[in-house]
């Protein structure tokens, strides 16, 4: 069977969630392979970051993740246009799969460019999609293809609004999974390959059609949004700094900022904060924005909505500040602490200013 992922790669390395995905692949992979299950590990990577990498650290850094084969389209970055790119995947896919005649595992992080996608390419290469979740695996005992070639997937995803857990199960050849970042942890480097496999490069240019190269004013404002206040992409960031109504005005975004800055984190927002414009929609989280996964959540004057928490339950850690002790937020931090954000904030910079230089 094929497992593959698409890929995000940046100048320097592997994208967090991309890194745990593979992690979570590979187990998946030795697994079956222990079985005697031929399985193959493909990367299908589709930013144009990857002309900044030449074919031998391509192989390196994918190769200790157990990755057999890297699909790869020079065409630019054809992130952008969602109709090139499914046709991509699909490609790929189709190639891999000996026309969908293999059966295949396709996982994908789930973000804003996946879930515009994963419609149009479930129907493209005839596969049932879980999205969305939290935990996926073969089925007990049926990890193995059955005679007509299906995969028994099993997944676990959070629904009403995080407040319960489905458990899906799902028969098919083809299957496509959106996985939530912090679903899984970064692999232990000891877990490793010490020698990367050898990668197969496959180049997709020449089978694909050129891509419309016009990018649609939907996706061209997509870009705009994700351009503005999200200096660190809350999607990768270890730490957020989360702002709510108590923080007020200007002067309480000052203070976000300087605690952002001390903590080298990225910056985010409750819904109260982005409809009044003081922070931008794009660092929005929750139900409506983004879900993110943090080693550690710092909810500063936010009560804890659920539709914010939806966003967030996925934290490693979450310390709250908030000056009521009553506020839900409590419930579900790990920390927390009571007091006006006017007066802690300031201290928590001071203390982490001082252990910094230590
Ligand atoms: C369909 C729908 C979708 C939604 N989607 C989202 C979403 O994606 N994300 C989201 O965030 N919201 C969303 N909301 C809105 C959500 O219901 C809440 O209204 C919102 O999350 C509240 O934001 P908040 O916690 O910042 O404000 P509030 O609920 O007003 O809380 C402010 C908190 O600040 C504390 N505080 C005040 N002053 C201080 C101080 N000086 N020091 C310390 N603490 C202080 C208060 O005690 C209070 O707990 C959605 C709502 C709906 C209906």
């Amino acid at each position: 069977m094929i497992l593959s992922h698409l890929l995000t790669i940046h100048k320097d390395g592997i994208n967090r969630a991309s890194a745990e995905i593979l992690a979570r692949c590979r187990e998946l992979k030795n697994h079956l392979l222990k079985n005697s299950i031929n399985t193959e590990l493909h990367a299908i990577i589709c930013n144009s970051n990857v002309s900044l990498w030449n074919s031998s650290k391509l192989s390196n850094e994918l190769g200790i993740y157990g990755v057999d084969k890297i699909w790869i389209t020079k065409k630019g970055n054809i992130c952008d246009q969602n109709k090139a790119l499914i046709k991509y995947i699909a490609s790929a896919q189709k190639e891999a799969t000996k026309k969908y005649n293999i059966p295949s595992l396709l996982v994908m992080e789930s973000n804003e460019l996946v879930k515009d996608i994963l419609g149009g390419l479930a129907i493209h290469i005839n596969a049932s999609v879980i999205s969305d979740v939290i935990k996926f695996g073969f089925s007990d005992n049926n990890f193995t293809p059955r005679k007509d070639k299906s995969l028994h997937i099993r997944a676990t995803r959070p629904v009403m609004t995080s407040k319960a857990l489905a458990d899906v199960k799902v028969i098919d050849k083809q299957i496509i999974i959106s996985l939530r970042p912090g679903s899984y942890n970064l692999p232990d480097v000891n877990d490793l390959e010490t020698v990367p496999k050898k990668v197969e490069i496959e180049y997709m240019n020449d089978r694909l059609h050129s891509p419309n190269n016009k990018i649609s004013l939907k996706n061209q404002i997509k870009q705009v949004i994700n351009a503005t206040e999200d200096f660190i992409d809350l999607n990768e960031a270890r730490i957020i700094v989360a702002a709510g109504r108590g923080i007020k005005d200007q002067n309480g975004k000052t203070l976000i900022a300087n605690l952002a800055e001390v903590l080298n984190a990225g910056i985010a927002a409750s819904r109260a904060l982005t409809q009044s414009g003081i922070y931008d929609s794009s660092v929005l989280v929750g139900q409506s924005g983004k879900v993110v996964s943090p080693q550690l959540y710092l909810a500063v004057g936010i009560s804890g909505s659920v539709q914010h928490i939806s966003g967030i339950l996925n934290s490693k850690m979450i310390i709250a500040i908030n000056k009521d002790k009553n506020a839900p937020i409590f419930d579900i931090a790990d920390y927390g602490i009571v007091g006006d954000l006017n007066k802690v904030i300031p201290i928590l910079i001071d203390e982490i200013k001082k252990i910094k230089s230590k």
